[in-house]
């Protein structure tokens, strides 16, 4: 049988079995042949169904022999067993795509039940590994043409300068490292079927992705373009044995690099050693195919084979690799007809993000930003975390709560926990503003009214009611069933810090919008408020104020509705923004950050107010309370936990406010600083006395501090308050990073 290195015999018994006899070639050593026919015995033990050849044992019970032959040479001898099928070279058709996607996921399996093996000759110095791949570097001599060898050498240069570093780090373990067409058996009437995979004598210890690199360059795309082929390839391969995005991204520099390997080498055998036979043939028929490499080109191809394994899109890594701005117009443009024209953003340009960690977002443009904004991320962006949490349960059952399931139940016992001992019952549905709805019928239903109280620029939500509890400006006209209440703003408020009645005098506005609630026959179901009043700027509501209300409330048999969304889990420097204020909370509502970004959201209130509630209503949400989302949602308390977040975000909340009010005196235009935990308002004044909102001055900082790369928003009736919301992972460090920001911004105004 042909070979390139030994001699092959096939061996037909009478009773019909096939073996392969094989003589190793001289030069093979023992130790070679023995870690070769160890992995043929380990496949075989960790995945006896894989289709490998087995090995036979001697007559002397041993996997090899060394016999001398009559022309005095000593060689190994060994024999397998001879696989079904025909070569895939030897079909005459080519691959399809089911053919490729069978490949893919053969050698997976082979690459999984090999992970477990080794030998000490696996770290041979091989010709085709990769890592050492620059050594054979003074063969490119013997490539004859000037071009061809110059875009050769270019490559073994790349592969020593930037590849190889980068493929050390990654996954490594004995591959076969060789599934070209002549070592895949398939089935002749059905060669999308592969019956084997064979000679190992290129099994060595290499990086993992080695293993798809060769199989993506030796399996023929007939003409096509390769990237899809090879996606193919790359995304069954991965469907077994789940690819790292860094190994993903080197699969084009080790395709080109085994073409530049295999002209090298072909060009150094045809020089070197003419009498031998020609295994491989044109040097520059790889030199070819490097060409069509660089035509399709690194960014093209990743991208491709990215898709196909559904990894998210590329974010660059640096500001050299930015998207064009054709390309983001592109997409600003697919988004105004895919989404709607009224799509907004925050910035005068769009920010265009694909990746963040941490305190961080990075954008396309090749820079981090510091995330000051976003509270949806409490613990820190795509925590690792609460991400393998949500990925394990999605792997393993995302299904409702109309079965019964541990998670929702842990979740709603530690949840429940973490609140006064009377809310200790949940419903879970999927955001806040669903949380809020449900809160509010539960109120209606409970009371027997159908008023509610809020506060005049509240944000609640999105449902038809709820968008009604969103006024957003104090102007806005609301309808009858709710009232308004002036904002406890000390700062710009109607009543200031230096009235000695302020508290009244706020407070007393609640028995205005009771009593007119009540002349209108609707009564008083619930107080609604968000104990962070974000929407209103964030002020530093005078202490008592709400207990005030509160007892108010109760007085005309209304609820009090605690809406934690924003003011939860530890953002104001303890677990919930309602006990800050000292108020007792019927029905507590929870979203954003009770998943970290997985959509869940919570109502929480007691035993039997959730019974009656239920009775009545029936109430089931479909996706509210999945398993995936309980994960997160425990993944999430986890971290608080573990990692102290409540007690951090007091610290460095109370540091953050220091550090702003340093700048107040260089900066006339900080006006006033307050919050709590990792809550701030940061209030912009043209004039301290006067207080008149520095409107215009905030948008334009909100932009320069985009170009500081750190993320803030506006907020306030005057649209002049920085609210910031950082993740409660922040460190002083990352405060360090917005104070110098905001003093270079609020120079540059
Ligand atoms: N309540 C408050 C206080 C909020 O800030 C928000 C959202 N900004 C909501 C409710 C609504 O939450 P969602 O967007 O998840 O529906």
């Amino acid at each position: 049988m042909r070979s390139e290195r030994d001699q092959n015999f096939r061996i037909e018994t009478a009773g019909g079995s096939g073996f392969i006899f094989k003589v190793a070639n001289v030069d093979e050593s023992s130790d070679v042949i023995d870690f070769q026919l160890g992995a043929l015995r380990h496949i075989a033990r960790m995945a006896p169904a894989l289709p490998v050849p087995r090995v036979v044992k001697s007559g002397r019970g041993r996997d090899f022999d060394t016999v001398r032959f009559s022309n005095g040479c000593s060689h190994d001898v060994y024999l397998l067993t001879c696989l079904d099928g025909m070569l895939l070279s030897d079909t005459g058709v080519c691959a399809d795509s089911a053919t490729r996607r069978n490949i893919g996921q053969l050698l997976a399996n082979i690459d999984l039940a090999l992970r477990s093996y080794f030998h000490p000759a696996a770290m041979q110095e091989h010709p085709w590994n990769f890592e050492t791949c620059p050594r054979l570097r003074h063969l490119t001599q013997h490539i004859e043409s000037v071009e061809a060898r110059a875009e050769v050498d270019e490559i073994f240069e790349h592969m020593s300068d930037i590849v190889i570093p980068r493929l050390q780090s990654l996954r490594h373990q004995v591959i076969h490292q060789d599934a070209h067409t002549d070592n895949i058996l398939v089935d002749p009437d059905d060669p999308t079927r592969i019956t084997g995979l064979i000679d190992f004598g290129d099994l060595l210890y290499g990086t993992l992705v080695a293993e798809i690199a060769v199989a993506c360059d030796s399996i023929p795309y007939g003409g096509s373009d390769i990237a899809p082929a090879a996606a193919e390839i790359v995304a069954s391969f991965d469907s077994v044995l789940a690819l790292e995005e860094e190994e993903v991204e080197l699969i084009f520099d080790l395709v080109c690099a085994r073409n530049a390997l295999t002209a090298t080498i072909a060009a150094a055998r045809i020089a070197l050693t003419p009498e031998q036979p020609v295994h491989i043939q044109s040097p520059l028929a790889f030199v070819d195919n490097l060409r069509e490499l660089q035509r399709v080109g690194r960014k093209g191809f990743t991208r491709r084979l990215r898709t196909a394994c559904r990894f998210p899109a590329y974010c660059p890594k640096t500001p050299h690799e930015s998207l064009s701005e054709g390309e983001e117009a592109r997409l600003v443009d697919a988004r105004r007809s895919l989404m709607g024209r009224n799509t907004t953003h925050f910035y005068e340009r769009p920010m265009h993000f694909e990746r963040a960690r941490g305190p961080w977002l990075y954008s396309t443009d090749g820079h981090r930003y510091l995330d000051c904004y976003n509270n949806v991320p409490q613990v820190g962006h795509c925590h690792p975390h609460v991400v393998r949490a949500i990925a394990r349960q999605a792997a393993a059952l995302n299904t409702n709560t109309r079965y019964l399931y541990s998670s929702a139940l842990e979740y709603a016992d530690r949840l429940t926990s973490k609140l006064a001992p009377h809310l200790s019952a949940c419903i879970f549905v999927n955001s806040g503003s669903e949380a809020n709805d449900v809160a509010w019928q539960m109120a209606k239903l409970i009371t027997g009214n159908s008023g509610a109280v809020i506060m005049e620029d509240a944000y609640h939500g999105v449902t038809d009611v709820i968008r009604q509890f969103s006024p957003g400006r104090p102007e806005t006209k609301l309808p009858a069933f709710l009232k308004g209440l002036i904002v406890p703003d000390p700062y710009r408020g109607p009543f200031r810090e230096d009235d000695p009645a302020l508290l009244q005098k706020y407070a007393a506005d609640g028995d205005r919008a009771i009593a007119e609630l009540e002349t209108s026959g609707h009564g008083v179901a619930a107080f609604m408020i968000d104990s962070a009043l974000c929407s209103s700027g964030v002020p530093d509501v005078p202490d008592g104020y709400m207990r005030a209300i509160e007892k108010k409330i109760r007085a005309a048999g209304g609820l009090m509705i605690c809406d934690e969304v924003q003011s939860g889990f530890g953002r104001m420097g303890q677990w919930w923004g309602h006990e800050h204020h000292g108020v007792r909370a019927d029905i507590v509502t929870m979203g954003k950050p009770v998943g970290n970004g997985h959509p869940l959201g919570v109502v929480v209130t007691t035993q039997e107010y959730l019974n009656r509630f239920m009775d009545k209503s029936r109430l089931f949400s479909t996706f509210g309370g999945n398993t995936v989302a309980c994960a997160a949602g425990n993944a999430v308390l986890d971290v608080i936990e573990q990692e102290k977040l409540v007690e951090r975000s007091k610290n460095v909340g109370n540091y953050l406010r220091s550090e702003i009010m340093k700048l107040a005196a260089k900066h006339m235009l900080i006006g006033n600083v307050r919050g709590h935990g990792m809550v701030t308002g940061l209030e912009f004044v043209t004039d301290r006395a006067e207080r008149s909102p520095a409107t215009a001055a905030t948008a334009r900082l909100v932009e320069l501090m985009r170009q500081e790369h750190v993320l803030v928003g506006s907020e306030g009736r005057d649209a002049n308050v920085l609210k910031l919301r950082p993740s409660l992972v922040f460190e002083r460090e990352h405060v360090d990073v917005f104070v110098e920001s905001l003093d270079r911004s609020l120079d540059a105004l």
